[in-house]
């Protein structure tokens, strides 16, 4: 199973992060071992003094496919939820700074909590969802995948050209503004469409 992410997929995101928008996907992957399931509790890694959430909504891959075009890509995923693309935003700022890969900051074991999976026909389109985090019941992100530069159908049609996706693979579509930093006794609920999809407790 992969973990594919797309950086930089939301305008307000990428000034709050300093970073600008690139004419094609920003991509990343995190290991196998990153996938936190069944809302276990996830615990601050001690290498890290700034780790932060970042609320995604997270694709799954229904069906194999290789160089899919974009008009027919919706056909490749049929379920989504929210996930929480963890980050060591220390590591990953040392690492931009030097031009060097985010692999480390962005792949960590449990850096990819997944929610509940929902159908996509749950949705009148993919085009128009909110989603939204709070922690200990306060709501501290917010984001519409209206908002996305790169549509769902973009982004499997992009990764597709160069990675064969497989059934069970997961993309992660980027996150909007609103990261932040996470301590030790945090509670985050993750909604989706305003149902709660996600609950993961900080350790
Ligand atoms: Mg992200």
């Amino acid at each position: 199973m992969k973990i594919f992410c797309i950086a930089a997929n939301y305008p307000k995101h990428n000034q709050e992060i300093k970073m600008k928008a690139e004419l094609e996907p920003v991509m990343f992957i995190k290991p196998e071992t990153a996938y936190l399931k069944n809302f276990s509790d996830f615990y601050l890694p001690e290498f890290s003094s700034q780790v932060e959430y970042e609320t995604e909504i997270v694709l799954k891959i229904n069906k194999m496919c290789k160089c899919v075009d974009r008009k027919f890509a919706s056909r490749y995923y049929s379920e989504l939820t929210l996930g929480l693309d963890i980050t060591a935003r220390d590591i990953q700022n040392l690492a931009r700074e030097k031009g060097l890969p985010w692999f480390l900051s962005k792949g960590f074991d449990f850096s990819a909590p997944v929610g509940d999976f929902l159908p996509k026909t749950d949705f009148d389109t993919v085009h128009d969802i909110d989603f939204s985090l709070k922690i200990n019941g306060e709501e501290v992100q917010r984001g519409n995948s209206k908002d996305m530069i790169f549509s769902f159908d973009e982004i499997v049609s992009y990764i597709s050209q160069y990675v064969t996706l497989k059934t069970g693979d997961l993309i992660f579509t980027g996150t909007p503004q609103g990261v932040g930093k996470l301590n030790i006794g945090d509670k985050l609920e993750g909604f989706l469409s305003g149902k709660k999809v996600l609950e993961i407790n900080v350790k």
